[in-house]
């Protein structure tokens, strides 16, 4: 009678080992117990959907309705640019040019 225990941080209940996920073929044990990872993976899911529903901005060039994915983050400002990523890289490109052009007169 020798059956290793932790203790979930989660749920704070002390567990044999074999209520936790891995272990197997040399893996690391996981710190919390398989209900609570399972609760965990239920929760970030449920999360990311939601996410997914609210992620979209119009852009304020071409107007369209895109997922944030098509914006670049801006960490300075905690924002996304207000400009999708194909018209803020024709944006750059077009200022990129004028700059070249300012420069060459
Ligand atoms: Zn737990
Ligand atoms: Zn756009």
């Amino acid at each position: 009678m020798n059956i290793k225990t932790r203790t979930c941080p989660s749920c704070r209940r002390r567990k044999p080992v074999a209520e936790f996920p891995g272990g197997a073929g040399g893996l690391p044990v996981h710190p919390l117990c398989r209900p609570c990872v399972e609760a965990g993976v239920r929760r970030r899911l449920a999360s990311r959907a939601r996410t997914r529903r609210q992620s979209k901005k119009a852009c304020a060039q071409c107007a369209q309705l895109l997922p944030l994915a098509m914006f670049h983050w801006i960490p300075a400002s905690r924002s996304h640019h207000s400009y999708c990523r194909p018209c803020h890289s024709a944006y750059m490109a077009a200022r990129y040019r004028r700059v070249k052009a300012d420069k060459a007169s």
